[in-house]
């Protein structure tokens, strides 16, 4: 059994490096369990990666967040109960060409994220699309994997996506022009040298659930776990030097004593504070939002290129997704651009846009334009979605390097820690979940 220590200033029971939602999620389970707690984030602010800053009254991610309704991590994270989601319509747009294509545009709102009906709607939905033999063919295809469980899709054999993709049995079209970008996006690779896997399970939460974001910008969610953490838990603007199981040396305040650590940092910083652990290769983002008078005539879709005709992955109305995120009467379209961006990005983007919004852009103001070099660590085969968290007794690592490089793998990692920490600590305290409401 724990016992318990004062929350003093230079000691607590459990020190997390890194106030991103893994080191928050797992903070905020730990203290619902009668742990101390505190968060060193070396930053000004906590939230990590999914920060997003106020300009003239737009609130814009520096993450090109894209999130899934069918995601059950955030809804078993009680401190993120009351996170409003924002609905992208149904599937996704695709320009090729001329043409138009909404995907799915038939799902009801009404089904159930992540319900067998929901999944069995899209494929109907994507089989009365034109060139119906393909689409009922990739609308079968996506429905066995809306069916198909978690460990079956993890015990299927493993290679790039790319290559699984050609394996498929579907046609190059479907392949090329919807399935490529589609995951492409997902994965935020435009290479599709993800495992195999993670590509199923991220086509497996398409089918299943709505794309969405979450209301107000990507920062509401490590706001709402902040919030929820006793005052004084998180410490800002401290940057860990020196990490052991029992104490961290840091810039600002010298040594801190704990009876357990988690380094709950990028998968770069956790190696260079406990050598030995694996860096990965990471994929580069890029995100841009602009202003404009109007607001093009697509709606709530996310907006995909079916041909790969510019650097734009994909873009959305985000002021039609979101209304929170732009001052009344304007509008703020959010696009991201996957790779290492050329020189002329900014023109580039600007000239793909025109293309798949089908609309001049030259009244459209760019408003910021954020590049992360490390956005998301690369999931390259073999790649282990359930890496341990537990390094020895008193000693854990959470983060989306340890699951999918996604804010689900990220919270799943955090919840398997605060797990393994309390087991260590022989508390037994299940961690209830509430139900996550979802706004349109
Ligand atoms: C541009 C971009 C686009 C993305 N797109 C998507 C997407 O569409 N869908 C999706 O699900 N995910 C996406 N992601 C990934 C998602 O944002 C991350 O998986 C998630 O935010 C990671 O959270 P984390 O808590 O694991 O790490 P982080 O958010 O990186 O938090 C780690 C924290 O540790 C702090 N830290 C590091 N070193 C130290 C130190 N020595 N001392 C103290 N503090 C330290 C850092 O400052 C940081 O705040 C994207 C990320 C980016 C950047």
């Amino acid at each position: 059994m724990l016992i318990r220590t004062a929350h003093t200033a230079d000691h607590a029971d459990v020190i997390i490096v890194g106030a991103g939602v893994a080191g928050l999620a797992t903070a905020q389970q730990l203290t619902r369990a009668g742990v101390s707690v505190s968060v060193l984030e070396a930053a000004p602010q906590p939230g990590g990666r999914m920060t997003t800053d106020e300009v003239d009254g737009f609130r814009l991610d520096r993450v090109g967040r894209l999130m899934n309704a069918a995601y059950p991590e955030p809804h078993r994270t009680a401190g993120l109960a009351g996170v409003p989601l924002r609905l992208f319509a149904p599937g996704v747009l695709v320009r090729s060409g001329e043409r138009l294509q909404r995907m799915g545009e038939t799902v009801r709102r009404g089904s159930e994220p992540g319900s067998a009906r929901g999944a069995l709607t899209m494929a109907r939905a994507l089989a009365s699309a034109p060139r119906p033999l393909d689409e009922a063919r990739l609308g079968a295809s996506l429905a066995r994997l809306a069916a198909t469980p978690v460990e079956r899709l993890l015990a299927r054999p493993e290679r790039q996506a790319a290559e699984a993709l050609a394996a498929r049995g579907l046609p190059p079209r479907t392949v090329q022009g919807f399935l490529r970008p589609l995951l492409s996006a997902l994965l935020c690779d435009p290479e599709l040298t993800t495992s195999s896997r993670c590509a199923d399970l991220a086509l497996r939460a398409f089918a299943r659930g709505r794309l969405c974001v979450p209301a107000g910008g990507a920062a509401s969610l490590p706001d709402r776990l902040a919030a929820e953490l006793p005052p004084g838990t998180i410490l800002t603007g401290v940057r860990v030097k020196e990490a052991s199981i029992n104490r961290v040396t840091t810039l600002e305040y010298g040594e801190l004593s704990c009876r357990a650590l988690v380094l709950a940092t990028g998968a770069r910083e956790a190696a260079e504070l406990l050598p030995g652990l694996r860096v990965p290769r990471f994929h580069p983002v890029t995100v841009l939002h602009h202003s404009a008078p109007q607001a093009p005539p697509t709606g709530t879709a996310l907006l995909l290129d079916g041909e790969g005709g510019g650097p734009v992955a994909y873009t959305t109305v985000m002021s039609e997704v979101d209304p929170s995120r732009a001052p009344r009467g304007r509008t703020l379209i959010s696009s991201t651009v996957l790779g290492t961006p050329s020189p002329d990005l900014e023109r580039e983007v600007a000239a793909h846009l025109a293309r798949l919004y089908g609309t001049p852009v030259d009244d459209w103001e760019l408003l910021a334009v954020h590049h992360t070099p490390e956005a998301v660590p690369a999931m390259a085969p073999s790649h282990d979605v359930r890496r341990p968290v537990r390094v020895l007794s008193g000693l854990y690592v959470c983060g989306d390097h340890r699951a999918t490089s996604t804010v689900q793998g990220s919270l799943l990692s955090a919840r398997r820690a605060a797990t393994a920490i309390l087991q260590d600590f022989a508390i037994s305290s299940p961690l209830e979940p509430r139900p996550l409401p979802s706004a349109a």
